[in-house]
């Protein structure tokens, strides 16, 4: 059964890559939070409360059905903790019934063998937790020793794919921290990927010593098929601006809980338009507009997603968007946060 729903899911990936290429003129992902509220309180997260209510569950709805009608073919469901929302499967199970791919960013810690089940029935596609560190310290309880015990039972149950994310770079206290995780991972038959985060200045440098150490190691399992390291990291981690063409707010958009579209969480009021007004003709301008974030921009999913266009189309449009170290300081707690 697993193996079935995963060949299915691989046949479902192809075809969403297939018309990502073929036509422009669509979101490739989506990503859009039905809860900003969040159990954790880590240090460095500027993308949660600890007060707000879900999003309702019928706007949910409303709010999938608008980015299929728009062409959307992957909705990524992040937070704060998407897991406290109380409807949480059924919002997944509608993003398929709407021939979406449906993926999921958790902390992981509301995880149970019970919950497990819940999202293989739902139809979830790919779930993806992002670990920090091995122990918890007073920054952040994203620890594997803390979630171990849940990625046991995800290896075990999961019919959808996992990918456990940890981050280098931007002082993290144990770089090592990072191999470690990243071998857990594959041990248990996950994929795994590293963010590379700026330093708290805001400047971009290259990793050195022991993080570039276990950047060399991680990037060697990734070799044998597991880790997701593209020239994209590559350049953070060497401290090289990369030079490519940001389509958010037209093949990426961010979702907030208030319904309005943004080009990412760092640079959000930038359409700042109601999803549920968006249009084709905001998608295209979007796409042609150049944002000046970009060499600095260290948002791997939205990189990716460009990557399908970065061969066409050069960006004739005015440049919107923070720039400079306010945008490199944003873009680095984004990136942290991404990485819950
Ligand atoms: S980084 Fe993630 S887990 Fe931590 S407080 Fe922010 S939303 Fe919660
Ligand atoms: S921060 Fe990155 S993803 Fe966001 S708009 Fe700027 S370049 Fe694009």
């Amino acid at each position: 059964m697993k193996i079935k729903k995963r060949l299915t899911s691989f046949y479902r990936e192809f075809k969403f890559l297939a018309k990502g290429l073929l036509s422009t003129r669509h979101p490739v992902l989506a990503q859009i939070i039905p809860m900003r509220r969040c159990n954790l309180a880590c240090g460095y997260c500027n993308e949660y409360d600890d007060v707000s209510s879900p999003v309702p569950t019928e706007e949910m709805f409303k709010r999938i059905d608008k980015l299929a009608a728009l062409g959307t073919s992957v909705v990524t469901l992040s937070g704060g903790e998407p897991l406290l929302h109380p409807d949480l499967e059924k919002i997944i199970a509608r993003i398929r019934q709407r021939r979406m791919m449906a993926t999921l960013i958790s902390n992981g810690y509301l995880m149970t063998r019970e919950r497990i089940l819940k999202l293989n029935e739902s139809g979830l596609d790919h779930l993806q937790i992002s670990i920090d560190n091995v122990a918890p310290d007073e920054i952040s309880k994203k620890s594997l020793k803390v979630l171990d015990k849940k990625l046991e039972w995800l290896a075990e149950l999961a019919e959808f794919k996992v990918n456990i994310n940890t981050v280098l770079g931007g002082g993290t206290a144990n770089p090592e921290d990072a191999l470690v995780i990243a071998r857990r991972a594959v041990e248990l038959g996950f994929t795994t990927s590293v963010g590379i985060i700026h330093e708290g200045t805001g400047t971009l440098k290259p990793l050195a010593g022991i993080a570039r150490a276990v950047y060399s190691k991680v990037r060697r399992l990734g070799k044998r098929g597991y880790t997701k390291i593209n020239g994209f990291q590559k350049n953070l981690a060497d401290g090289t601006p990369n030079k490519w063409r940001c389509r958010a707010g037209a093949r990426y958009l961010y979702i907030c809980e208030d319904g309005l579209v943004h080009y990412c969480s760092q640079q959000r009021g930038y359409p700042g338009t109601p999803l549920l007004e968006y249009t084709s003709e905001d998608i295209r301008r979007e796409y042609l507009t150049k944002k000046a974030c970009a060499p600095y921009c260290t948002v791997a999913c939205v990189h990716q997603v460009s990557a399908f266009d970065n061969w066409r189309d050069p960006q004739t449009l005015g440049v919107k968007g923070l720039v400079g170290k306010e945008a490199i300081k944003a873009i680095r707690v984004y990136q942290i946060e991404s990485a819950k």
